[in-house]
């Protein structure tokens, strides 16, 4: 679990300010659950028989006795909500969230116990109009963050029952060949064969290129909803690939299946994942309710975007003073400019002008406000530029009456 520094905040809070405007112009609504669930909640709704339910969760009994888990995603406790306060009466959910998840994994660049996910989720729309705008939420919003050389792999997983049939088959396909497969692949067979075409050991991979593949076993009606999407995709000029064996992690999802990639993240490749998940709300006691959603992984997100995120937003007025007198009137006047919607950055070092000037320029603000003693005496205040010198050289400096804020407000806007 890892600290987040001021200079990397500044870059989480910019990501963070262009997700919100996304989502407010697609008209989404922000949820925000708790932290702590029950454990039975990811247990049912994410599946026992998933790496992250058999083997990723920080789960402890609390002094109640009861099984708690700190959430390792977002998406289960988001339906819980909607479920428990009957959100769906109000008609479809278009909801998005951000927050802490905690995985218990091998940490590694962008792989985390504590990491932290962005989320949308459209709950009550089966329309594969739904589908398309869901992603291009995602796809928009990245390419804004700046990220290029993206790579958008889509899926069809049919619908249960197309799934049902083509697990069977699998299933005795790899009992065939039981003892070519790894470890971890064995022992999925019985539980969760479909992950196993997710495999990243590469004997297993070369092995699966012979396996039935779960497209062959797609309905009509799931082929006809999964070109339709496509055809919606490239209207809206969103490159895609087909990826037959992209199935995702957790048990809930039917139909869509999406992941958004990038080759510079090396085997964390994966910075946005999602699709539609038609069984989640009526698991947990709701009914049967068509559902598609996505997170993405801030810090894989953060890692891609680098450099392009550092700006550094310098003050408007760095207010430079000396002796007691001027320090009173410095910080009245500080905190009164902050209420003007300026940015203010007043001096702490006590130092002589020249060296507070110095200060001053460095925090590359525009204008220096200078106290000394004489100005606090006549209730003065000398204003300076800082910046553009030599373009502004009969204008720069100005003096205020300090009960005249005003004037000196208009001439730091301008
Ligand atoms: P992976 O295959 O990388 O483990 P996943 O399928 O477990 O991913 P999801 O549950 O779909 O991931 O979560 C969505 C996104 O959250 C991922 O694409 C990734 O960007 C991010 N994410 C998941 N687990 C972690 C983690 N431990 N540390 C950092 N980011 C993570
Ligand atoms: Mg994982």
């Amino acid at each position: 679990m890892v600290d987040l520094l001021p200079e990397q905040s500044q870059c989480w809070q910019k990501v963070e300010s262009i997700a919100l405007e996304h989502f407010s112009r697609a008209g989404l609504k922000e949820i925000r659950t708790p932290i702590i669930e029950q454990t039975e909640l990811f247990a049912r709704g994410i599946g026992e028989n998933t790496d992250v339910v058999g083997k990723e969760m920080y789960n402890f009994n609390d002094r109640g006795g009861r099984s708690c888990t700190l959430r390792p995603e977002g998406t289960a406790s988001v339906a819980r909500s909607i479920v428990q306060h009957g959100l769906l009466n109000n008609g479809p959910q278009r909801l998005w969230y951000k927050g802490p998840m905690f995985r218990y994994e091998r940490p590694q660049a962008g792989r985390q116990r504590q990491f932290h996910q962005i989320g949308v989720e459209f709950v009550g729309l089966a329309s594969v109009m739904s589908d398309a705008e869901v992603i291009s939420i995602a796809w928009d919003f990245l390419k804004d963050v700046g990220l290029n050389d993206l790579t958008l792999e889509i899926n069809s997983l049919g619908s249960n029952e197309d799934r049902s049939v083509f697990k069977k088959e699998l299933q005795d396909w790899l009992n065939k060949r039981f003892d070519l497969l790894d470890e971890d692949s064995q022992k999925r067979i019985n539980f969760n064969p479909l992950r196993i075409l997710d495999s990243k050991i590469n004997s297993t991979k070369e092995l699966l290129s012979e396996a039935p593949s779960l497209k062959d076993f797609l309905s009509n009606k799931s082929k006809t909803r999964f070109d339709y999407l496509q055809e919606m995709l490239a209207k809206l000029k969103i490159p895609f690939r087909i990826n037959n064996n992209l199935v995702r992690g957790l048990d809930y999802y039917s139909h869509t299946a999406f992941e958004i990639t990038s080759d510079q993240l090396g085997s964390q490749a994966t910075v946005c994942g999602g699709g539609r998940y038609d069984g989640l709300i009526s698991e947990l006691g709701g009914t049967q309710t068509p559902s598609i959603g996505w997170a993405i992984g801030m810090e894989r997100l953060i890692i891609l975007a680098g450099d392009k995120l550092l700006q550094t937003k310098s003050p408007d007025v760095y207010v430079i003073h000396r002796g007691e007198k001027a320090e009173q009137l410095a910080l009245e006047i500080t905190c009164q400019l902050r209420s003007s919607n300026l940015t203010i950055e007043l001096d702490y070092s006590g130092s002589s002008f020249s060296k507070q000037f110095k200060r001053a320029d460095k925090s590359k603000a525009k204008w220096a406000l200078v106290i000394g003693e004489d100005e606090a005496s006549k209730g003065h205040l000398l204003m300076k530029k800082l910046r553009d010198k030599q373009h502004d050289e009969d204008s720069k400096e100005y003096i205020f009456s300090k009960v005249d804020l005003d004037q000196l407000i208009k001439k730091l806007i301008d």
